[in-house]
């Protein structure tokens, strides 16, 4: 799957989860890191694939990709893993961990849980692509669904472009829509 569509499910799934869970209260600074931080977890497996846009958009992305790449062993490796899952959630929670003495105003957990969203819905896109995820490694098998690799999305094609990525514009709607009450709620009393 492309960038923006990684982006966009980040998004989606980081809205469904906000607005079904039971609510806290949180900062707007939260709010926003959180975003931000969902957006980032949904691009952040990529860091396995130098072309990706994850490294594109940094000044010396070209010249990192290509090292980490070597270092990670190609595109959908380590990091499109449970262990992946795994190793980015410690490594994400410790970072946030020595930022939040700097930043009194922001719930780090909520931050870290938008970040996992993120991280997590980019795995499940990627495993209707041709190319599967290699869920269990170091079992180098790859998964897809559906199981017979034809019937999957290939990346940047016709389906994922007019068919997934308005799909999940249409699924954005359908959830404020359907949660609207629950969005006024937490947008009115819930957020300080
Ligand atoms: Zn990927």
């Amino acid at each position: 799957m492309t960038g923006r569509t990684h982006d966009l499910a980040a998004f989606t799934a980081l809205g469904f989860v906000a607005l079904t869970q039971p609510q806290t209260n949180i900062t707007l600074a939260t709010g926003m890191v959180a975003i931000f931080a969902n957006l980032i977890g949904g691009i952040a497996p990529d860091i396995d694939q130098p072309t990706a846009p994850f490294w594109r958009n940094l000044p010396i992305g070209g010249v990192a990709g290509r090292v980490f790449d070597k270092f990670l062993g190609g595109h959908r490796f380590i990091s499109h893993s449970i262990l992946g899952v795994i190793i980015f959630g410690f490594g994400f929670h410790y970072l946030l961990e020595i930022l939040r003495p700097s930043f009194p105003h922001l719930d780090m957990m909520i931050i870290w849980w938008a970040f996992m969203i993120g991280f997590g819905s980019h795995l499940i896109m990627d495993t209707f692509t041709r190319e599967g995820v290699p869920w269990l490694l170091p079992i180098p098998v790859k998964f897809g669904l559906p199981p017979v690799r034809e019937f999957r999305v290939e990346t940047g094609a016709f389906v994922e472009r007019f068919v997934i990525f308005p799909g999940l514009l249409i699924l954005n709607g359908y959830i404020y829509y359907s949660h609207y009450a629950v969005l006024l709620n937490l947008l009115h009393s819930h957020l300080k």
